[in-house]
């Protein structure tokens, strides 16, 4: 794969003075690992949840982390919000570096899990006096939100639906005007219309200026429309990084007619292939798209297709071959 990184410039004095600033950072991670104990036997070694991790998330923007199943996506946000200690590497949120054993939220950040867990019996408002006595909380928009949504205020917690969950620690975050808003799968429990709105009102956060959302999903739909950067990870580590639209630009999606070769998968600039029928698909960069065979197809691919082609080519090779792709974030260029 084709690597675009910002323009280098050798010392402070060669530097434009305008131009040459990358958009702050909100998370910095740097070649993260995090084990966690292995339940399977006594003595067992750990589990490496995420391996040598990397990735940025710019202020302002939002960023989705994708991946299968089990890729570390949970693990590597909990790190972020100093829910989990880490082995090696280093975590920067809203410009503090956290200690690998801190257990408080970054000020300025609000983190929903994607299971919610509160005491059983409090209710929403008994919830929202609990965050108020620690942290600047918008009580009137806190009721607001919960009664568009029909989330009853006085039913214990115990008794609400997953989503009903979820729509409360959504509006308790949001309430909190957070500066950084960190997701783990938030659409998974909702409804089509409960999803649409939270994606509005997600929107109007962002709308604010100098907000910041990084938020895990398999929900790929409509996601090229939605968020700014995008980082794919497998096994634990990054094998795509980089702003939507400047991906969908290097990495082209090729369709052809299956091809006798391609059952053998033998050509090496196809990535991620799949044949279904008679058509080949894959990912290809954007410098190899040149004098391919009549009938070859090419156009910018959606997100679901960056990455589950992604995904393949990551899971076909071991992680190897499918190497970071950094590009440059939005305003660096
Ligand atoms: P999903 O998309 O399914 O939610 P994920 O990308 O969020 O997955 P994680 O929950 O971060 O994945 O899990 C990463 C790996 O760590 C998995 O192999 C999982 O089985 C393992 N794991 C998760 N929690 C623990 C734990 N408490 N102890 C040991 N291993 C764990």
């Amino acid at each position: 794969m084709s690597t675009a990184r910002p323009e280098q410039h050798d010392s402070p004095e060669n530097r434009p003075w305008t131009d040459v600033r990358e958009p702050p950072v909100a998370v910095r991670v740097e070649e993260l690992t995090v084990e966690l104990p292995s339940q399977e036997r006594p003595y067992a070694a750990p589990l490496q949840a995420v391996r040598e991790l990397d990735l940025t998330v710019p202020t302002g923007q939002i960023t989705a982390l994708v991946g299968a199943n089990g890729a570390g996506k949970t693990t590597a946000l909990r790190t972020m919000i100093g829910a989990l200690p880490w082995s090696r590497g280093k975590v920067e949120v809203l410009g503090t570096e956290m200690g690998a054993a801190r257990v408080a939220v970054p000020e300025g950040a609000s983190f929903v899990p994607d299971s919610p867990d509160y005491p059983d019996r409090w209710t929403a408002r008994r919830l929202a006096r609990a965050h108020g006595a620690t942290t600047p909380f918008d009580q009137g928009r806190f009721d607001a939100r919960l009664s568009a949504h029909g989330v009853p205020l006085d039913r214990p917690v115990g008794r609400l639906s997953r989503g009903q969950l979820t729509l409360l620690a959504l509006s308790a975050a949001l309430a909190r005007d957070p500066r950084l808003l960190i997701l783990d799968e938030p659409f998974a429990r909702l409804d089509p219309l409960a999803r649409t709105e939270l994606v509005d009102e997600l929107r109007d956060l962002m709308a604010l200026g100098d907000r910041t959302i990084l938020l895990s999903t398999h929900d790929l739909e409509g996601m090229e429309r939605f968020v700014d950067r995008l980082v794919v990870i497998a096994d634990g580590r990054t094998v795509l990084e980089g702003d939507v639209e400047a991906l969908r630009e290097e990495l082209l999606l090729l369709e052809r007619p299956r091809q006798a070769s391609d059952e053998r998968d033998t050509d090496p600039s196809l990535i991620g292939p799949t044949t279904s029928g008679d058509t080949t698909s894959a990912l290809i960069a954007v410098d190899d798209a040149a004098g391919l065979p009549p009938g070859t197809v090419l156009r910018r691919p959606a997100v679901s297709e960056l990455v589950t082609h992604c995904l393949r080519a990551a899971g076909a090779s071991g992680h190897e071959t499918a190497a970071p792709v950094t590009t440059p974030r939005r305003g660096a260029e």
